[in-house]
This record gives structure tokens, sequence and C-alpha cells, in this order.
């Protein structure tokens, strides 16, 4: 009897929770700056920062920092000009200690400096330049839950789970090898979970 109710146990598919990060008010985000029309959310694309990794920088004072250099006309590391952004160009910020923080409100697509339509794509930021950074542990344990989360609520297929390099091949290696090879993994898990 015991092995036939064993036998019989069937495990529900349960959507990961929301992981716990700080939210816009946590940080002290300002409102952004421009009006955008909302999206509807179809993909989850994954991004390095592309600057190395600051540990000893307060995650508070970097998303500031952060929001500031979006949110007005700059120069990029390259030398060409970014133009104004609404606000982080990311949704979602994981930083070397693999703490989590909530960036651009989802509803707003985001923005980029590659030629790719961000339309439908929750972007996760990744800190760290990648492979020169070590992908640690906590930021994997933070990716991995923030993607399966964000895919249960929109019901992302694992096939749209991928990194920037996919979508502007050529343009960048966002979000670096070490990063990039491990969605594979993230979509099969994904796939697991949600059945598709
Ligand atoms: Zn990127």
């Amino acid at each position: 009897m015991i092995a036939f109710l064993t036998g019989c146990v069937v495990m529900q598919s349960q959507a990961a929770p929301m992981p716990e990060m700080m939210s816009r008010a946590d940080w002290g985000a300002k409102p952004p700056v421009l009006k955008m029309e909302p999206h509807k959310i179809t993909k989850i694309t994954v991004h390095h920062t592309g600057v190395r990794q600051d540990p000893d920088r307060d995650f508070v004072n970097k998303l500031q920092g952060l929001q500031t250099f979006s949110q007005r006309e700059d120069k990029l590391a390259d030398g060409r000009t970014k133009p104004q952004w609404t606000d982080i160009p990311y949704h979602y910020y994981i930083d070397v200690n693999g703490e989590i923080a909530e960036c651009r409100p989802i509803e707003l697509p985001g923005d980029t400096n590659t030629s790719y339509e961000t339309l439908g794509h929750a972007l996760v930021v990744v800190e760290g330049w990648f492979p020169l950074d070590y992908f640690n542990i906590r930021q994997r344990r933070s990716l991995d839950s923030m993607v399966l989360w964000l895919a249960g609520k929109y019901k992302v297929p694992s096939e749209d789970i991928q990194g920037h390099m996919d979508y502007a091949p050529g343009e960048t290696d966002c979000p670096g090898t070490s990063i990039h090879d491990h969605l594979p993994t993230l979509r099969a898990k994904s796939k697991e979970m949600y059945g598709q």
C-alpha cells in the first residue's frame, strides 16, 4: 500500500518564487525621465555590465551612479555618445555578491548601445566583465532564480532565454563566455519546470 501511494505521488511543478531583491524605493531611485510606451514581456535576455567587478563599492552607490549616467546624454568608453535614457537600461541588476536590485520598471522596454529591438525583453544584468571576472556561485544562483521567476511569471519559453550576443552578433560579446555557456543549463531547468 505504501509503495502504491508513493508511486502515485505526482509532483506539481510550481512557479519559482520571486527572489529577494532591493526595490527601487530601497535604493532611492529617481523616477524615469522620458515617456515610453509600455511593453509585454516575451523574452528574457542576459547581460554583463561590461566593466570590472567592484566589491568595495556600495551597491546603492553603484545603482545611483548608473541611473545618473543613464538618465543623461554621456560618452561611452569607446568614444561614442549615448542619448539620454529614461532610466537604467536593464530591469534587474545582480551585483558581485549576488544581491539583486530592481532597476528600470519592467513595463518599460530597455535600452542598448547595439542594434537589437529591446521591445518584449526582460533585461537582467550581471556585474562584471566576463571572462576577465569570475562568474561566481552567488551570482549564478541569483541569475538562476531571477530567470526562472521571470520565465514562470511571464510564461517565457525556454528558447527565448538568451544572451545579448545572440541578438547582436558581431557587435558585442555580452554577457561573456562564462555566463553565455551557462544559459543552456538554465534553459533546460526552465523547460523542466514549466514544460516549454
Ligand atoms: Zn549586453
